[in-house]
């Protein structure tokens, strides 16, 4: 080999092996969590794990902090490969004068090797270690990036780390919003961490700052105006806390998403806006020791959660649990699931919209539902039976329509807390024997809603329709959607059920809740879960869901703590800030009109009086006839009841007649005095047609009864229950074919029954006679 080559190699090596040979810069060090909203304000941070507010991210260096930091620190930044020969000799000259190290003459790319190995003492090894460091990072990195690698991670005094977190904390805004001047105060800080503190070493930061101005203003950087204006500006003082628009939120990103920058779905000012107006709720709930709400605002189309009030923010919160957030703890359901089933019924042709529902005390293995306000209406419709809540028309709705197959819907629509069997839950399921989260409840709303919109815009449904709320801004990923052949719920049944929805008569409504009925265009439920521990509330237009969640993070309950007085004003509260709605589109495709009885809600029989045109799902036209009107023969004056046996056919008059069964005739009577019973029998007439008079509440014919034993072991009796349509008649009781007692007006009795099949029979003084075939078990 040529001599000058294996000279010039071994050259070569020397210089460049140490280069390659140094370590490149890292940074390993804990991040902040920063929350940011839609728009990019700040929601909230949380500090990193060291004890540093430092944000993660490396992100753009605003060019007035770069041209100050430039001009501060390093002007031939842009033109030297890491280390500046030139600054180097200066400073060597200088330390050997002082006879130590007091300037560095240290390029930016040479902090950024000296901040990476941890700040360590200043030495001559540590300098040249950091020189060799910087070419080498000069060699692998973009100027850019070395620049977005010190503002990121140069100290800025205390535990502020990096250029965004010391622009929040001097300044309280983001480092792309800092004036010339605020500019100038942060390039300087990272030199020497330690000028900004309250009350000291402020005239030496001034005077830094404004010579700083002034070589800025003499390479033409800024003009005169904005010189002197900047010459005026308050210097940093105190570190400011950071904002916490939204805590809860912070905290759940803490934890999933530590050490990361958020970019939340959040409208910063709608974030407030419901934090100030849950807050103010709070206030009043806080009188009867109600002390946690949450809110959530969805909107529909996107499903992006808009705020995010995962409790309380009052001074006094934290006292009384408002740490929690609350929007993602499991709660008691109490109603909140009811109109699922409604719509479920609805697409299945169960029932249609007003089918009336009995509603009489009933018992079902293992429980006795109550309505709200302890009382019976006999026969409601399934829309009123929705929008005023009632209890047992909704359990027997769950048991015609099968509690499993409900249980699958819940599932499908998006809720994920259901986690046992349909056994488990049985048919309390629909008064809240299950538990959800704010979080799903929302979110299943907004799905029906989207489908909804989505049938009425497109005429399709997407399986990718329903989804869980979003709360992270991701980039626009394409992915293909899959239609849905059979959707869970029809657009036609959300949209029945939403109608029931929109009524205004509700539980307790009866003064305070008028000025519901000038905001139309929102369809809402509430719920109230057992022992009065949670107050629910969810209401949805085309554009936005509202959920609202009330109670103690404790779980205790407390008398007035209902979905109606305890959520639903903070949640009109919260629509009324979206602005007037119109109201969804009606699916008219997937409706059709058929005739149904005006009094009973069923798909219109040959006898019905009435009928009226009503909009159903397509499978109500399979649904069941009316089953109440019947003909019946009555005299002349349509007295009594006749038949042919007994009077000449052309004195008979055929008319149709209104007949709910017994019991449910005996409470319904009570409610609609419009109500006629039926005529009596004429005296020598049989009755034609054999129309029950009583009816067996419990048990039912058929049922198979668990009877408990009490604490000594013996078996509890049952109570049995009859309906007459005469209460005043006196009814004669026989089990197994043995008398037992006799009642009158209140048909119960109580009976001692071994395990194996029984009979009840039951007959009044006129001799009418039921029984009822039962098993114990
Ligand atoms: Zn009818």
């Amino acid at each position: 080999m040529n001599r000058k080559l294996k000279i010039f190699i071994a050259v070569t090596g020397v210089i460049i092996a140490p280069v390659l040979l140094s370590p490149l810069p890292r940074f390993r060090t804990p991040r902040s969590t920063v929350i940011d909203a839609a728009d990019g304000t700040l929601l909230g941070a949380r500090i990193a794990d060291d004890g540093q507010w430092r944000f993660p991210g490396s992100g753009e260096v605003p060019a007035k902090f770069e041209k100050s930091l430039l001009t501060f620190e390093d002007q031939w930044f842009y033109y030297h490969p890491g280390i500046n020969p030139v600054s180097i000799f200066r400073s060597l000259i200088g330390n050997i004068k002082a006879g130590k190290i007091v300037t560095g003459g240290s390029t930016i790319t040479m902090q950024v090797a000296r901040i990476s190995r941890g700040n360590r003492p200043r030495s001559y090894t540590e300098k040249i270690i950091e020189m060799l460091s910087a070419v080498k990072l000069e060699l692998f990195c973009s100027k850019k990036k070395i620049l977005q690698l010190y503002s990121s991670n140069a100290p800025f005094g205390g535990n502020t780390v990096g250029l965004e977190a010391a622009a929040w904390r001097y300044t309280g805004k983001s480092c792309t919003d800092i004036t010339w001047a605020e500019a100038a105060a942060l390039a300087i800080l990272p030199n020497s961490p330690s000028l900004v503190f309250p009350g000291r070493n402020q005239a030496i930061l001034k005077k830094r700052r404004d010579d700083l101005l002034h070589r800025i203003y003499e390479r033409k950087y800024i003009d005169s105006v904005t010189f002197v204006l900047a010459l005026d500006e308050p210097l940093p003082g105190e570190p400011k806390p950071l904002p916490s628009r939204a805590p809860h939120l912070t905290d759940h990103f803490f934890i999933t998403n530590n050490g990361e920058r958020i970019k939340t779905t959040i409208d910063p000012e709608l974030q407030q806006r419901a934090t100030e107006i849950l807050n103010i709720h709070q206030k009043d709930l806080e009188g009867n020791y109600i002390f946690n709400s949450a809110c959530m605002i969805v909107e529909v189309e996107t499903g992006n959660v808009l705020a995010y009030v995962g409790n309380s923010t009052l001074e006094d919160a934290p006292a009384h649990g408002g740490n929690v957030d609350i929007i993602h703890s499991p709660r008691s359901t109490g109603s909140i699931l009811k109109p699922l089933l409604y719509a479920a019924m609805q697409k299945s042709g169960d029932i249609l919209p007003n089918t009336l529902i009995a509603d009489i005390p009933t018992r079902f293995p293992g429980f006795s539902p109550k309505n709200f306000d302890q009382s019976y209406g006999g026969a409601v419709s399934a829309a009123s039976a929705l929008s005023q809540s009632l209890n047992i028309p909704a359990v027997k709705m769950l048991q015609k329509y099968n509690p499993e197959k409900f249980l699958d819907l819940l599932h499908k629509t998006g809720f994920t807390t259901f986690n046992k069997t349909a056994d488990y839950y049985g048919l309390s399921l629909i008064l809240g024997g299950g538990e959800t989260s704010l979080w799903d409840l929302t979110g299943v709303y907004a799905s029906l809603s989207r489908v909804l919109n989505r049938y009425t815009r497109e005429k399709k449904y997407y399986k990718e329709d329903y989804h869980a709320p979003v709360l992270t801004l991701k980039p626009d990923t394409k992915t293909g959607k899959s239609e849905d052949p059979d959707p869970p719920l029809s657009a036609s049944s959300i949209w029945l059920t939403y109608e029931a929805l929109q009524r205004v008569n509700r539980p307790e409504s009866e003064s305070g809740w008028q000025y519901f009925t000038s905001s139309p265009g929102l369809a809402w439920k509430t719920g109230t879960s057992f022992g009065f521990r949670d107050g629910w509330a969810v209401g949805t237009t085309p554009r936005y869901v509202v959920g609202v969640w009330t109670g103690n993070a404790s779980g205790e309950g407390r008398p007035g703590l209902t979905g109606i007085t305890a959520a639903a004003p903070l949640m009109f509260d919260l629509v009324n800030i979206l602005g007037q709605e119109s109201w969804f589109k009606t699916p008219n495709e997937e409706l059709t009109i058929i005739p149904v009885c005006s009094r009973s809600g069923f798909r219109a029989g040959p006898d019905c009086e009435e009928t009226t045109e009503t909009q159903v799902c397509v499978n109500g036209l399979r649904s069941e006839a009316c089953p109440f009107h019947q003909i019946i023969h009555l005299n002349k004056s349509k007295t009594l009841q006749v038949t042919s046996d007994c009077v000449p056919p052309d004195e008979i008059i055929n008319e149709s007649w209104f007949v709910l069964p017994p019991a449910m005739e005996y409470f319904y009577k009570k409610k609609h005095p419009e109500y006629k019973s039926l005529p009596a029998v004429a005296p020598g007439c049989s009755a034609g047609r054999i129309i029950p008079v009583m009816e067996f509440i419990y048990p039912t014919p058929g049922i198979k009864i668990f009877i408990p034993r009490d604490q000594t072991g013996e078996l509890t009796r049952v109570i049995t229950d009859v309906a007459h349509r005469n209460p005043s008649k006196k009814i004669f009781w026989h089990l197994d074919e043995t008398y037992i007692g006799t009642t009158q007006f209140i048909h119960q009795i109580e009976i001692l029954a071994g395990s194996g099949n029984h009979i009840l029979t039951v007959v009044d003084e006129d001799g009418n006679t039921i029984r009822c075939l039962f098993t114990v078990i």
